[in-house]
């Protein structure tokens, strides 16, 4: 399955994250209103190259925020079992946090292709699923496109 995603990827125009998209994209309200960062804790969260680019140019090293998991994906890093990120329950680089980060509690079920929501996320119920369905698009977007940048660095 996973061999039919990738090729697949080939297929869909470069996603760009926009500036627009980057403000609009965001389930996160309600997370920071009930300062619940349970998703912030032993984070599995995959980074793409705009990730990485976007959090460095505000003085962070990637060695300290991001490592290359053993299949070749670049995800955060945790400290003492949170996020390199979080001090205080609270994200420190929100406004600039990865894509992935934005679209939770929707991540994306590779086997399934489709988006779906994590049921570890306290106020999973909150989300309709058709807002879940509104960003399922986008979220496959860039899914594709975290795998073509792996594909790319093994070419
Ligand atoms: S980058 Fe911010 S929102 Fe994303 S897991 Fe880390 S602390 Fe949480």
């Amino acid at each position: 399955m996973l061999y039919s995603i990738i090729l697949k990827a080939f297929h869909y125009i470069s996603f760009e994250i926009s500036g627009d998209l980057l403000k609009t994209l965001s389930l996160g309200g309600i997370c920071t209103d009930f300062s619940c960062a349970k998703c912030c804790k032993n984070t599995n969260m995959f980074l793409s190259l705009s990730d990485i680019n976007r959090i460095s140019s505000q003085g962070f090293n990637q060695n300290d925020f991001c490592f290359k998991n053993e299949e070749g994906f670049f995800q955060l890093k945790n400290i003492s079992g949170e996020c390199f990120f979080l001090k205080n329950n609270k994200c420190q680089i929100y406004d600039v946090r990865p894509i992935g980060c934005r679209f939770y509690p929707i991540i994306f079920d590779l086997d399934k292709n489709k988006a779906v929501l994590d049921d570890e996320c306290p106020l999973v119920d909150t989300i309709a699923e058709k807002t879940m369905k509104n960003f399922e698009n986008d979220l496959r977007k860039f899914v594709t496109k975290i795998l073509k940048e792996k594909i790319n660095t093994i070419l």
